[in-house]
């Protein structure tokens, strides 16, 4: 029987890391896609792979505009037919592409992003088992209408809580709230609950430049950051608070000020965890922040509140009663 054909798109990363010099020292992006599929041992079993080099940058040069691409590559590969889509990049910013493609991601065929946390020439280089995970993952029926998955270590994890928790443990991909959604075990991907899937987002034809900052509150701050901002140079704010989304009384004003201009999302700083939605009645709390205008992230971490924001802004002004009830849907398991 013929192997289904699965495309895979390289953006660079670690997983791409080649030494700079001879003598073996730090590494920069070098490998072309082709290079990347080369050193998979065992791959052609599984799919017949078309490869691309979309990028050669460390992820945290990657942009929206340059994931959007991304989701366009991908989408015309499965129109071409293939049977699902990979993507390899730096992991320093992998769960923040992996959710923006997820929200616009409107086939039913997986697309799987991974990537390594140690680079090619290593010992113990984990980009190819990631990658031969990837692809076992794209091919699997199971994988189907799930929308954007993350391999990572034998594991496969929803874009919308995957999370790196460690700047450089092999380990460092996890969903802290709820687990990996799948394992890849004996070259099987077998997953825990049937797909999930909430309806993607339409994609608009044109771009649109638009900033949606992301703040991360601290002990004693009194809103000074957040009013520098100028509310006509942003389409929205999220705040990445304290415990349950909670501020200071004073940054709670600054919250209010920015919300009668735009929208203003406040997420928790913890890692893990939602929002709170009806516990506490102090100022700067949820209960106030809502008062106030603001809306809670619920389930969603600050960087995916962001991209959520930043996403549903490329249609226009992002009217506070759609907000709550996107991340309502969103933010929720
Ligand atoms: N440390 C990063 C990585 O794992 C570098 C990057 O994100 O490009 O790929």
């Amino acid at each position: 029987m013929p192997t289904p054909t699965v495309a895979i798109g390289a953006l660079g990363g670690t997983i791409a890391s080649t030494s700079s010099t001879a003598a073996g020292g730090e590494v920069v992006p070098t490998l072309t896609a082709e290079l990347l599929v080369a050193a998979v041992p065992g791959l052609d079993a599984v799919a017949s792979i078309e490869a691309e080099t979309l990028a050669r940058l460390p992820s945290p040069s990657l942009d929206e505009p340059t994931i959007v691409r991304t989701l366009r590559w991908a989408q015309r590969a499965v129109d071409a037919g293939a049977r699902g889509v990979v993507v390899t990049q730096g992991t320093d910013t992998l769960e923040e592409s992996a959710y923006l493609l997820d929200l616009f991601w409107d086939r039913p065929e997986p697309l799987v992003v991974t990537g390594a946390m140690r680079s090619a020439e290593a010992p113990g280089a984990d980009g190819p088992a990631n990658i031969l995970t990837a692809v076992r993952c794209a091919v699997a029926p199971a994988s189907r209408e799930r929308g954007v998955l993350v391999a990572f270590g034998d594991e496969v994890h929803e874009a919308r809580w995957v999370a790196k928790t460690d700047s450089v443990s092999a380990g460092a991909f996890r969903s802290p709230a709820f687990g990996p959604a799948g394992r890849c075990v004996e070259g099987e991907v077998v997953y825990g609950a049937p797909p999930h899937r909430v309806a993607p987002l339409d994609l608009p034809a044109d771009e649109r430049d638009l900033r949606v900052p992301l703040l991360a509150t601290w002990l004693g701050d009194d809103g000074f950051v957040l009013d520098a901002i100028r509310p006509d140079e942003v389409a929205g704010v999220v705040v990445a608070g304290f415990g349950a989304g909670h501020v200071s009384a004073a940054m709670a004003e600054a919250v209010g000020r920015m919300a009668a201009h735009v929208p203003v999302v406040f997420a928790t700083r913890t890692g893990s965890g939602p929002t709170g939605r009806a516990m506490y009645g102090y100022p700067g709390a949820e209960i106030d922040l809502v008062a106030r205008g603001a809306v809670g992230a619920g389930w969603l971490s600050p960087v995916k509140a962001r991209l959520l924001l930043w996403a549903l802004a490329l249609r226009g002004p992002v009217d506070r009663d759609l907000l709550a009830a996107e991340l309502a849907v969103r933010g929720t398991p």
